[in-house]
């Protein structure tokens, strides 16, 4: 177990073993190593390997991607630099949240109400489309339903009375409850909240165990799997190349799915991307009486501060707990007491119960907060940017992915459309972006 200067030193905790060393790889149910790519594979071509697509990036998105390319009858290649579920698809919070990272009404303002309305619609099949691979695959990942969103302060509970109407109103969407402060205690055990919303469209999963269960899927239907294989260079064109330090792949179509750990290898993927952490800790398991207490709905819960709060119980009966987002890319040099005293905030009883997991992960965020899809010339498509929310997200991703390269681009360019732009100063120069957080942390204080 790292101690909190080690993390300290490794911002990410990428430097623990294979996978970084979070509650989800010791529970995870198995997770057999894939060789890398190596050129005792290469055909008689010459120096590479070819497919009909090569995918960059073993998360959600990458595996998606390769997943329902397989079963659209591609031949697929997938290359992870390091394990599959090493990037934020292996170390989030579990939470599948309805909507996107902004609000709607952004998404309003890009394409109107009637064309909002379908991206609407994507969003509620990207949250069906976990479950029903969940049951096609048989993946056991502690999967359960039900959301709480919490209001801290009066202000915050206008914002969820004005959801709940928009959702209803604007998308006819009936699956979420208003929570008036006397209720809170059925939902969440702590006096903090003035009330709330409770979805029963959300919900949870263990990440890394959906993640791997979906890979095995994946190569089930055909995916040929690389792991300790980044890709260091891109040879663009009719027919991209892919290197890495061991071999190379060539393939009709790219996906580039690194999203905040793919640095620098496509530059104008990187401008618009900021790479924010955040940080996640577990506790040990509580006693029954004591999580009946406190998570008595057992559902997902966040708050709606800028910097927000968010957290579960886990299968196995513990609070895990996510808090903070560092748009400078840093984190608090003593991990395990910043999230304890984040937790000690809402849960005064768990004051003296250590954590025994902590660690950190890099989110890619957008300027507008809606995800970034699109294409590099006609033989690359990308995604990435979900800022927050890509869960469930980046399942539909992978989805419009495979569908656009089998010939079906319509629902990707709907997000293709969306113009993204780079952040001022770059990726890791972020004044323009630590100065909103500021103002967020003061709005948030203030109520
Ligand atoms: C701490 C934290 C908490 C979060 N909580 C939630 C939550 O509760 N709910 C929610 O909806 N979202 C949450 N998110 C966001 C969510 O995890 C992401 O949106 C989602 O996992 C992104 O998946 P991805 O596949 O696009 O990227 P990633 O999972 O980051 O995968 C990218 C992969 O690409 C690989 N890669 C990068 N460069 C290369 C290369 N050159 N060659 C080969 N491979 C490469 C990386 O190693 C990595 O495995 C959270 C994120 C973090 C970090």
């Amino acid at each position: 177990m790292a101690s909190d200067n080690s993390l300290a030193a490794d911002p990410a905790n990428d430097s623990a073993g294979d996978f970084p060393a979070t509650y989800y790889h010791a529970t995870l149910n198995s997770a057999p190593a894939h060789a890398s790519l190596s050129p005792t594979l290469n055909n008689s071509l010459g120096d590479s390997i070819t497919a009909d697509v090569c995918v960059v990036g073993g998360g959600l998105t990458g595996v998606s991607s390769a997943l329902n390319l397989a079963e659209r009858g591609c031949s697929v290649v997938l290359l992870e630099a390091k394990r599959i579920g090493h990037g934020a698809s292996g170390r989030n919070g579990g939470q599948l949240v309805s909507g996107f990272s902004c609000e709607m009404e952004r998404i309003r303002q890009e394409v109107g109400l009637e064309v909002s309305k379908i991206f609407w619609a994507l969003s509620r099949e990207a949250l069906a489309e976990v479950e029903a691979r969940i049951t096609r695959h048989a993946i056991s990942c502690d999967h359960r339903s039900g959301y709480f969103y919490a209001a801290k302060n009066l202000q915050q509970m206008a914002y969820l009375q004005a959801l709940h109407q928009e959702w209803r109103t604007l998308y006819g969407y009936d699956q979420t409850t208003l929570v008036a402060r006397d209720a809170v205690p059925q939902w969440v055990g702590t006096e903090l909240y003035h009330g709330g919303l409770a979805d029963a469209g959300g919900g949870q999963i263990h990440p890394l165990n959906y993640l791997l269960g979906l890979a095995e899927a994946a190569q089930q239907a055909g995916v040929q799997l690389f792991e300790d294989s980044a890709a260091t260079r891109i040879d663009r064109g009719a027919q991209p190349r892919v290197h890495t330090a061991s071999g190379q792949v060539r393939a009709k179509h790219l996906v580039l799915a690194g999203n905040a750990y793919l640095g620098g290898l496509v530059p104008e993927l990187q401008r618009r991307l900021a790479r924010v952490s955040s940080f996640v800790g577990v506790t040990p398991p509580l006693d029954p009486a004591l999580a009946a207490r406190i998570m008595p709905a057992d559902v997902a819960v966040s708050d709606c501060d800028a910097v927000l709060d968010y957290y579960r119980m886990t299968g196995d009966g513990r609070l895990l707990f996510g808090a903070g987002a560092n748009y400078a890319a840093r984190q608090p040099a003593t991990l395990k007491s910043y999230l304890a005293g984040r937790i000690k905030t809402v849960f005064p009883a768990l004051v003296d119960i250590p954590l025994e997991h902590a660690w950190s992960g890099h989110i890619g965020v957008t300027v507008n907060r809606i995800p970034d899809f699109g294409r590099l010339g006609p033989s690359i498509h990308y995604a990435q940017g979900f800022s927050g929310h890509g869960v469930a997200l980046t399942g539909l991703a992978g989805k419009l992915i495979a569908e656009s390269i089998t010939g079906l681009p319509e629902r990707f360019d709907l997000f293709a459309g969306i113009e993204h732009r780079p952040f001022p100063g770059g990726p890791f120069k972020t004044p323009a972006l630590v100065l909103a957080m500021a103002y967020y942390k003061l709005r948030d204080r203030l109520g």
